[in-house]
């Protein structure tokens, strides 16, 4: 058995470090007031011009030809700088999935080149959740049948109507990729994704939403009135939405595991380096018997993570196996990095709870990896059905 990544994931992983190090870790506190995303689109268009941003985009495209296993450590590398801008990259590549999965192939021929440009940054936006609910578009069980985004199909053309909330990159993609349906009482059978470019006729966004973390992720509310695009913009065909998008699921809630453990990671860094300096009843804290305790725990659920993680990537590449061990890895990388963020700000004490140190950052940015992409509620009710 061996645990270590191959000669070339190791000098990716060194080269998506030094481009952490350089360019997101400098200025990762800024994100927080950066309303217009001006500098997020700086960082992410830099990480296009160092080839990260094209990575999972098939060579032939121009782009790295990535896999599970590289894609997982580009994220686990991005979200130990900042998660937000790790979480845009790694909802563009959820988008990239379907389109390379069932997308017609004049749609990758226009898309994935633009996708692996190393002169500026092209995001997909993944638009599912929509302000009556996230949970449920995600739940195949329930077919699409509580999606209020309508797609007619007009001769050649399909024309959208509906809103969603909340989606990653929603005012800065280049290209949708929506969850809709034509008829939502058909269930499944109804069930469509669709292409939609950024600039399309009837396509708008809302505001920017304040959240709690994430600055560097874009999210608020995108409106589709009567857009129309040509039927060769069907990601598959109608009645495969749900399908698809399950198929979508297995390979990219991988990512949500790794981002947290990339945030997991730094909080634990700068709390054992807070530690080791701070004097404590005459002796530096991380030798008090409950400090080294709390690393210990921090340090022994990081690895657990990292190796659930990997084993869910690689069940992702050889199929051998289903989606239970992303969700395995989903569930417990993010619930382990709340508690280890947390962790961290308490070994850190005030210093923790201060804006001096991104701890309290990390602890804010990690709360919605529990919820996003399959809310760790939902994913456990619904473990049953893969066991
Ligand atoms: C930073 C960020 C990035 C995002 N990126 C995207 C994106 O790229 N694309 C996109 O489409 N959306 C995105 N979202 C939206 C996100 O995916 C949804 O918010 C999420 O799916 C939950 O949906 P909801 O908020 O509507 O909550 P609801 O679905 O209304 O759920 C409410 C609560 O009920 C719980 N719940 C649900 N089912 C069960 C159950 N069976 N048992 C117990 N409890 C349950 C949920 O866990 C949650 O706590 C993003 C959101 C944020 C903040």
């Amino acid at each position: 058995m061996d645990f270590s990544y191959t000669k070339e994931q190791k000098m990716f992983e060194d080269a998506v470090k030094e481009f952490a190090k350089k360019e997101i870790i400098p200025v990762c506190l800024d994100f927080e007031d950066d309303p217009d995303g001006k500098l997020a689109h700086s960082v992410i268009t830099k990480a296009a011009q160092a080839e990260i941003l094209g990575l999972v985009v098939p060579e032939q495209y121009g782009g790295g030809g990535g896999r599970g296993i590289e894609a997982n450590i580009a994220l686990e590398t991005l979200a130990y700088g900042d998660v937000g801008i790790s979480c845009a990259i790694g909802a563009s590549w959820w988008g990239q999935t379907a389109l390379l999965m069932k997308g017609a192939q004049e749609l990758k021929d226009e898309w994935f080149p633009k996708l692996a440009s190393k002169d500026e940054a092209h995001l997909i936006c993944m638009a599912l959740t929509e302000p009556s609910g996230g949970t449920d578009v995600e739940d195949p069980a329930m077919g699409f049948k509580t999606l209020q985004t309508i797609a007619t199909i007009e001769g050649d053309e399909v024309v959208l109507n509906g809103r969603k909330m909340w989606p990653s990159n929603f005012d800065v993609a280049s290209l949708y990729v929506v969850g809709c349906t034509v008829d939502p009482e058909k269930g499944e059978e109804g069930s469509l994704l669709l292409a939609v470019p950024a600039g399309t006729k009837g396509l708008s966004t809302g505001k920017n939403e304040r959240k709690m973390g994430h600055h560097a992720d874009r999210n608020g509310e995108i409106i589709f009135d009567n857009v129309r695009v040509p039927k060769q913009n069907m990601i598959g065909k109608v009645g495969e939405g749900v399908k698809i998008l399950d198929r979508t699921l297995i390979y990219n809630r991988v990512g949500p595991a790794s981002m947290a453990i990339g945030a997991a990671r730094r909080a634990y860094d700068l709390a054992l380096e807070f530690a080791k300096s701070r004097i404590v009843g005459g002796y530096p804290l991380y030798k008090h018997e409950l400090a080294s305790a709390m690393l210990f725990d921090m340090q022994t659920k990081i690895h657990i993570s990292r190796l659930l993680w990997q084993r869910a990537a690689w069940v992702n590449m050889t199929t051998k196996g289903n989606i239970h061990y992303a969700h395995m890895a989903k569930v417990f990388a993010t619930d382990s990095a709340m508690e280890i963020a947390t962790n961290a700000v308490e070994l850190m004490g005030s210093y923790g709870y201060s804006k001096e140190y991104p701890t309290e950052k990390i602890m804010r940015d990690v709360k919605i990896i529990q919820i996003y992409i399959g809310s760790n509620e939902m994913i456990r009710a619904h473990a049953w059905r893969y066991m």
